[in-house]
C-alpha cells in the first residue's frame, strides 16, 4: 500500500516537471489569434525530451534557410531503451530477403510498429504545428493504462512541422497582419522559399533538403509501416476527410495498403462520430493513384500512407461559413448533403484553429490505437506486400542505366536518386548501373521507369472520366531524357553502390570560365510556384538570378541581360489580380493583399520589358507567360488553343513527343526528338515575318496525332499535330523565346534543362 503511494507520488513528482506547452510557452496555445511559431514549437519539444523519458528529438537536417528540422521519437520509456534494437527489426522487416519464416514470425511477435506522423507541410495549413505540442505533451505524461499500452505497443515518430522556413514566414506575417483588415490573409509570397506548395509534390524527386531530410529518415534509419500526414483544406466544404482514398486506384499497388488506410482511417472517423464531431468523408477528391505526395511516394515502397484533410480557419482566426455557403461540388460530393461517405454534415457556423486541432487530434490518437491493436498484422503485412514485390522479378531481371549514352552525367543524377531513395543499385565492370527487380521496391522501380497509363474510371455509366487531380505522369527517363532498359541478366556480376557522384553535364561544360548572363525572374505578388522553381533551378546552376516584383521591374531592367516571365496567367501578370472565369455567373471577388503588394505590370511595366527586348535583352517566357508575350509584343505567333474549352483539350500534366530543331543556339546539345511536360493548353502557329524579324521553330508536335503522348493523359491531341511547342525570334537588337511548356517542370524535367540555359546564353551575331 505504501509502496504504490509512493510510486504515485513519484509518478505524479515526474510529470509535474513536464510543463504544459501553454505554460512553457506562456500563451494560450489553440487561442483565437494565438499562434506558436517554429522556434517555440522546438523549444517546447526540447524541454519535453529533458523532462520526459518517453521523448527523444532527432535532427532531420536543416532547412533551406537553414532551420533545424526536428522529430520527435515518443514511446514508452522501455521502448526508448530500446531504440536501436527496434529500428533493426523493422528493417529486416521493409527487407525480408533471407530470413526464414520463422525468423519473420518471431520479428513481428517482438517487434513495434512504428508510426510516422507529419504535420504541417503547407504552411498555412497550421493547426497541426501547434496541436503536436499538446499531443506530445498528453503522451508524455499519460499515466492511464490505455495511453501505456499504446506507447508500449508503438513507436511514434512525430514531425511537428515540415516546412519550418514557412510556418515562421507564416507566424510572423499572421502576428503582424492579426487585428487589421489583412487578418488572416494569404502570404504575398511563397511559403516555402523555392516551391511553395509543390513541397509536398516533390517527395519522388528529391528536389529539395527538407523533402531529402525526411526521406532519408523514412527510407534509410526508421522503415515506420504506417505514415500519416496532417494537411487542411478549403473552408466550406466537410470538415475532415480522412481515408478510404477516392478513385483512381493505382492497380500496381499492393492492396493491403488501401485495407490497412482503411481500417486505420475507419477507426479515426469512429472515434470522432463518437465525440460527437460532424462532417467526416471519405471517398472524396482525393486519390489513391498521384505519387508525389508525402505519404503517397511510400505506396511504392511497401508504406501505408493516409492524408488526413481538415477544413481550415483563416490561420488562427475563426471563419464563420452560412449554411447555404457550404458546398460539395468535387468528386465523392457534388451536392453538400448526407451521403454515405458523409453521413453526418456539417452544417455551418463558426470553425476556429481549435475545432481543427480537436479533429486532429482525436484522429492521431485513434490512429495510435489501431497500430497497438493491429501491431503484429501492420509488421507482418510489410513481410507480405516486400515479398510480393520481389516475386514480381523474372530471373535475373532488372532494369539496367547503360553506360553508354547521349547524357551519362544526367543518367548518373537518375541513379544517385534512386540510390537516395533506398533501392538497390549495382554497378558492372562496364560502368552501367543495375537496379534488380528482385527487391522489396520494384513497383517504385517500375512505376517511376515505365509510362503511365491513367486509369479511365467512370462512378457512372455515360458520364465522364474521374480527372486527374494533379498530373499524370513521373516517367523519369522520359523527363529526364536517360536511357533505361528493363532487361534480363541471369549471371550478372556487380558491385553494390553506396555513393555515386554524378559528373558535369554538357550544357554546363560548354560555358565553363566564361561570365554568367545576368538573369531576372518574374515574381508576381502572391506568388508563382513556376517563379520558384524556375529560381530553384538557376541557383542549382550558380545563375543567381534576381526575382523582381511588378514595382521593381516598373523601375527599369537595368543590368540585366535575360528577363524570365514564368508561367503566370496573363491578367495576373498585367493586374496582380487572378484570371477568373466570369462563365456561369464565375466570382470575380479576389481577397486583397496589403497595398504594398498589389499591381501588376500594367503598361508601365510591359512597355519597360518591351524597350528592354528592343534595346538587346533576352525574354524568355514559360507556359501561360507566353500568352503574355504574344498579347503584349507584335510578334508573328498565336497559340491556337488559348480559347480551347477544357472539352476540346484538356492535359493535366503529361509527357509528350516533340521534334526538335537542329541548327539553332537554343537546342543546342539537344536530340532530334524529345519529351517535353504539358500541362497548359498551348500550340504555337507561326507565320512568316517581315524582312525585320527572324523566327524559328524549335520543336515541333508529330504529324500524326497517335505519335503525341508518351506518358499520362491527353485529350483532345490531335490539335497539336505540326503545331510548334518552342519557338525563338529576333525582335529589335534583342530576342524573344517562348517555350509553350515546361521545361524546367518541378526540377524533374532535365532532358530539356539545356535549352533553357541555352536561351539565356544565346546572342545573335
Ligand atoms: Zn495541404
Amino acid at each position: 500500500m505504501k509502496r504504490a503511494l509512493l510510486a504515485l507520488l513519484f509518478a505524479f513528482a515526474a510529470h509535474a516537471a513536464v510543463p504544459t506547452p501553454s505554460q512553457f510557452l506562456n500563451l494560450k496555445v489553440g487561442d483565437d489569434r494565438v499562434l506558436a511559431d517554429y522556434r517555440q514549437i522546438a523549444s517546447y519539444f526540447g524541454e519535453l525530451q529533458k523532462e520526459s523519458p518517453r521523448v527523444k528529438l532527432e535532427t532531420l537536417g536543416k532547412t533551406t534557410l537553414g532551420e533545424p528540422m526536428i522529430m520527435a521519437v515518443i514511446s514508452s520509456e522501455a521502448n526508448m531503451k530500446n531504440l536501436e534494437r527496434i529500428q533493426e527489426v523493422s528493417r529486416k522487416l521493409a527487407d525480408p530477403r533471407g530470413l526464414t519464416d520463422a525468423q519473420i514470425e518471431a520479428l513481428a511477435r517482438d517487434g513495434k510498429a512504428i508510426a510516422l506522423v507529419t504535420c504541417n507541410i503547407h504552411s498555412s495549413e497550421i493547426a497541426s504545428s501547434q496541436m503536436a505540442m499538446e499531443w506530445a505533451y498528453s503522451l508524455a505524461t499519460a499515466t492511464d493504462p490505455e495511453t501505456k499500452r499504446r506507447l508500449d505497443d508503438v513507436v511514434l515518430l512525430l514531425v511537428p512541422s515540415l516546412n519550418p522556413d514557412g510556418q515562421i514566414m507564416i507566424t510572423d506575417y499572421y502576428r503582424k497582419y492579426a487585428g487589421t483588415k489583412y487578418d488572416g490573409g494569404r502570404l504575398p509570397w511563397l511559403y516555402h522559399h523555392y516551391i511553395g506548395h509543390d513541397n509536398n509534390r516533390d517527395w519522388f524527386m528529391l528536389t529539395q533538403v527538407e523533402t531529402r531530410n525526411l526521406s532519408h529518415a523514412i527510407y534509410h534509419e526508421w522503415h515506420p509501416q504506417v505514415f500519416v500526414d496532417e494537411h487542411q483544406m478549403g473552408t466550406d466544404g466537410p470538415r475532415m476527410f480522412i481515408p478510404p482514398f477516392a478513385d483512381p486506384v493505382d492497380p500496381d499497388v499492393h492492396p493491403l495498403i488501401w485495407r490497412e488506410a482503411n481500417l486505420i482511417g475507419t477507426n479515426m472517423a469512429f472515434r470522432l462520430e463518437q465525440a460527437g464531431k460532424a462532417g467526416l468523408i471519405y471517398g472524396y477528391s482525393f486519390d489513391a493513384y498521384w505519387m508525389g505526395g508525402t505519404r503517397n511516394t511510400g505506396w511504392w515502397k511497401n508504406i501505408t500512407g493516409l492524408l488526413l484533410e481538415t477544413a481550415s480557419a483563416r490561420i488562427a482566426s475563426p471563419v464563420t461559413i452560412e449554411p447555404t455557403e457550404l458546398r460539395g461540388g468535387t468528386k465523392g460530393l457534388i451536392d453538400y448533403k448526407a451521403t454515405i461517405n458523409h453521413p453526418h454534415p456539417w452544417t455551418g457556423g463558426t470553425w476556429r484553429m481549435r475545432d481543427i486541432m480537436d479533429y486532429e487530434r482525436i484522429a492521431s490518437d485513434a490512429m495510435l490505437e489501431t497500430c497497438a491493436d493491429r501491431r503484429q498484422d501492420l509488421l507482418r503485412d510489410v513481410v507480405v506486400r516486400a515479398k510480393a514485390a520481389i516475386a514480381m522479378a523474372k530471373t535475373g531481371e532488372g532494369y539496367r542505366i547503360p553506360r553508354q549514352q547521349r547524357d551519362w552525367p544526367t543518367a548518373q543524377r537518375l541513379a544517385a536518386l534512386m540510390l537516395e531513395h533506398g533501392v538497390d543499385i549495382q554497378q558492372t565492370e562496364s560502368g552501367d548501373y543495375w537496379m534488380p527487380m528482385a527487391q522489396p521496391y520494384s513497383k517504385f522501380l517500375v512505376e517511376l521507369l515505365e509510362p503511365q497509363r491513367y486509369p479511365e474510371v467512370r462512378l457512372q455509366a455515360g458520364k465522364d472520366i474521374l480527372r486527374p487531380y494533379d498530373v499524370a505522369t513521373w516517367t523519369l527517363p522520359l523527363a529526364m531524357g536517360v536511357t533505361v532498359e528493363r532487361t534480363v541478366i541471369p549471371n550478372l556480376s556487380g558491385k553494390r553502390v553506396t555513393e555515386i557522384q554524378p559528373e558535369t553535364q554538357a550544357f554546363v561544360k560548354a560555358h565553363e570560365g566564361q561570365p554568367k548572363p545576368r538573369v531576372a525572374i518574374y515574381n508576381p505578388w502572391g506568388g508563382a510556384l513556376d517563379e520558384g522553381w524556375t529560381r530553384w533551378l538557376l541557383d542549382q546552376y550558380g545563375f543567381a538570378p534576381k526575382s523582381l516584383h511588378p514595382q521593381e521591374v516598373k523601375s527599369g531592367l537595368a543590368n540585366i541581360d535575360a528577363f524570365i516571365i514564368p508561367d503566370v496567367a496573363p491578367e495576373m501578370i498585367s493586374t496582380g489580380r487572378g484570371g477568373r472565369g466570369e462563365e456561369g455567373g464565375g466570382m470575380r471577388y479576389n481577397e486583397e493583399l496589403p497595398p504594398e503588394y498589389r499591381g501588376g505590370l500594367e503598361k508601365a511595366g510591359a512597355d519597360v520589358v518591351r524597350t528592354f527586348v528592343e534595346n538587346g535583352g533576352t525574354l524568355v517566357a514559360f507556359g501561360a507567360g507566353c500568352d503574355y508575350v504574344i498579347q503584349e509584343f507584335n510578334i508573328p505567333v498565336r497559340n491556337t488553343l488559348a480559347k480551347a474549352t477544357p472539352a476540346e483539350f484538356s492535359v493535366p500534366g503529361s509527357l509528350v513527343r516533340v521534334h526538335v530543331r537542329g541548327d539553332h543556339p537554343v537546342t543546342a546539345g539537344m536530340p532530334s526528338e524529345t519529351a517535353i511536360f504539358i500541362d497548359h493548353p498551348t500550340a504555337f502557329e507561326t507565320t512568316a515575318p517581315g524582312s525585320e524579324m527572324q523566327r524559328w521553330v524549335l520543336m515541333s508536335y508529330p504529324e500524326d496525332a497517335r505519335d503525341i503522348l508518351l506518358s499520362g493523359w491527353i485529350s483532345g491531341e490531335e490539335r497539336l499535330t505540326r503545331k510548334a511547342a518552342a519557338v525563338a525570334m529576333t525582335y529589335g537588337k534583342g530576342r524573344i523565346v517562348l517555350f509553350g511548356f515546361h521545361p524546367q517542370h518541378r526540377g524533374q524535367t532535365a532532358a530539356t534543362f539545356p535549352m533553357v540555359f541555352n536561351a539565356l546564353w544565346w546572342k545573335t551575331q
